[in-house]
């Protein structure tokens, strides 16, 4: 299949073997059924409602084999995966023995692009540890803003492949990548890409730092117009100096501090652009105030800089970014306000799943009553408890690796006081907003940021979060 474009690919008898029923495998196995290729589907997973699945594909002509995703079927001539299946699988190993190529769900909605006749919409995209989904957003609602017909997409909820094959035409697509993604994406290349900052997360899925990054870093490869990097994370420049661009395409920088030639930063509480200006080295433009952006937050104005300066690239007016950045609002459960109750506010920031998101959300507040803990990854947390010290009221700590967190706390900050929560039954969480109240004073927040996965307690992230936001409106209803 080499890297020609599919959408001029003859699919006909082709044998593709797609791995993995699911949001991404499924459509895909239409896709290409439906382009005349003979797909047949491989799931580890054999339980009833893989089974419903299948008969549902089979009744189009694919072929389903549950219950077995190790074996490669003899002939295939490509692998399409599902993007979080490890690259060690023995079916990979077997595919790179065979010389078959594997692509992920965003390599083949790449490829399929424009197929049908329709002219492709150029993807500016997102990748980074943290803050993809809320720059994703602020990108798309920029473009919006501008009059431009874009969507946000990719990992995020919306599935690139139905992005760019159903009815709805689009100017620009504004793409949420992951790690895993990029991975299995060869030959993505992106109008202008963002990588907002690089700290380990998912290092037993890539292997390495080293790996990871480079996953990351292909987000440059082959952009056209602008590589943007958060000149506070020096491995996101290094990752654009390594990438292979196209002539002309530039560096672009964004910082919190006054920005240099070819930067976006902040300069007296208002963004500006010295990088898609006339003359930047005498110049910037003004695109929106600090008090634009929801919340306020350090990192977010970071998210909306790289919003911005995607924009920019695409040649957005500075106007339409004010407008969209205002009109933007965060999903649930990211540094979301839940109530102020007797001078105390509330957040919940359930999303902060590792400890680079909680750094950043512990460095929004002064004075913060932290509630912490959960599955920690494999994750240190003596770099994070040290750096937020100074600003801890109290902590609280729940779920299976608090210890962990406690232990940190002991060695940097022994000073704040800890409540250790042994419970994780469903009233766990009230408990430690109660016990939270009691640790705070008039001006404090009580921040959920548990720097730590879920799933010892909770099914996902956002059941976390709504458990937190149900326990401290009953409270604020009580004190009503
Ligand atoms: P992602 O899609 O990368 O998981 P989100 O936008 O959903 O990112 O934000 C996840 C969490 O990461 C937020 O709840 C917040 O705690 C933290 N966060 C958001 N933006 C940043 C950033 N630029 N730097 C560090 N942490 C961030």
């Amino acid at each position: 299949m080499g890297s020609q474009e599919v959408s001029s690919v003859d699919w006909q008898g082709k044998h593709v073997t797609v791995a993995g029923l699911g949001v991404s495998g499924i459509p895909a196995a239409r896709a290409l059924n439906e382009r005349g290729a003979r797909v047949t589907v491989v799931n580890d997973g054999d339980d009833d409602r893989a089974r419903a699945q299948a008969a549902e594909l089979e009744a189009l002509g694919i072929t389903v084999r549950l219950g077995d995703g190790a074996t490669l079927p003899p002939s295939t001539d490509l692998v399409v995966t599902a993007p979080g299946w490890q690259p060690d699988k023995p079916l990979f190993l077997a595919a790179a023995e065979a010389g078959v190529p594997v692509w992920g769900d965003v390599e083949l909605a790449w490829r399929l692009r424009g197929s049908g006749g329709r002219k492709p919409a150029p993807w500016l995209a997102v990748t980074g540890t943290n803050g993809k989904t809320t720059t994703v957003r602020m990108l798309a609602s920029i473009l919006e803003a501008a009059g431009l017909r874009t969507a946000a997409v990719g990992n995020i909820g919306v599935s690139l492949l139905d992005a760019v094959l159903g009815d709805q035409e689009y100017d620009v697509l504004a793409v949420e990548l992951s790690s895993y993604q990029l991975h299995w994406a060869p030959s993505l290349r992106a109008h202008s890409a963002a990588v907002l900052n690089l700290a380990p997360d998912h290092l037993d899925w890539h292997g390495s730092m080293a790996a990871y990054a480079a996953d990351k870093g292909r987000v440059y490869e082959g952009n056209t117009v602008a590589c943007v990097y958060n000149a506070a994370d020096p491995a996101t420049e290094d990752l654009v100096r390594e990438a292979d661009v196209e002539e002309g395409c530039r560096a672009i920088g964004f910082t919190l501090g006054a920005p240099g030639p070819s930067q976006l930063g902040v300069v007296d509480g208002i963004l500006v652009d010295r990088a898609f200006v006339a003359n930047r080295h005498k110049q910037a433009q003004e695109l929106a105030e600090v008090s634009d952006v929801h919340p306020p937050a350090p990192h977010n104005i970071a998210n909306a800089l790289a919003a911005a300066a995607l924009a920019r690239a695409f040649g957005v007016e500075a106007a339409a970014v004010r407008d969209g950045l205002r009109a933007f609002r965060p999903d649930a459960h990211r540094i979301e306000h839940i109530a102020d109750i007797g001078e105390v506010a509330y957040v919940d920031d359930s999303k902060a799943t590792n400890t680079h998101a909680a750094e950043a959300s512990l460095a929004a507040y002064d004075s913060v009553v932290w509630i912490a803990g959960g599955l920690a990854k494999g994750a240190a947390f003596d770099a994070l408890v040290t750096g937020a010290a100074k600003r801890l009221r109290g902590a609280v700590l729940m779920g299976a690796d608090r210890a962990l967190i406690r232990e940190a706390l002991t060695r940097h900050a022994p000073e704040v006081p800890v409540v250790d929560l042994e419970r994780t039954d469903t009233g766990a969480m009230s408990e430690a907003v109660a016990q939270a109240a009691a640790l705070a004073r008039p001006g404090d927040t009580v921040l959920l940021a548990p720097a730590c996965a879920s799933m010892d307690m909770f099914t996902n992230y956002n059941k976390r979060g709504e458990a937190f936001a149900d326990a401290v409106r009953a409270r604020a209803d009580e004190s009503a």
